[in-house]
């Protein structure tokens, strides 16, 4: 099973922010760090299991929750999930 990390906080709306990445599904490739406008991600020293170099995460309350980062992702290792919507998808 793939290990996740999971950074949350509450946004400048006061909504449970929540990003979580599949630690193992990352590839290193950079791109989340490229096109958040918030520069929310930056390159870290932490590799994954097949030794790719993980996105550190830092001032995600600043986060926009636009899912560029999300969209972007090729392995679909990133998830942005506000309070409302975690909470419908746990109903
Ligand atoms: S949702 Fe937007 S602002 Fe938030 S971390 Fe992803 S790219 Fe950056
Ligand atoms: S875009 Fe996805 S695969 Fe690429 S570094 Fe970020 S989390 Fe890893």
């Amino acid at each position: 099973m793939s290990k996740e990390f999971i950074f949350s906080t509450m946004n400048k709306t006061n909504k449970a922010l929540l990003i979580k990445i599949e630690e193992d599904f990352c590839k290193g490739c950079g791109y989340c760090i490229e096109i958040c406008p918030k520069k929310i991600f930056s390159e870290s020293a932490k590799r994954n299991k097949r030794g790719y170099t993980l996105p550190a995460i830092q001032n995600i309350e600043e986060c926009l929750c636009c899912k560029k980062c999300e969209l972007i992702c090729p392995e679909m290792a990133i998830s942005v999930i506000l309070r409302e919507e975690r909470e419908a998808v746990e109903e």
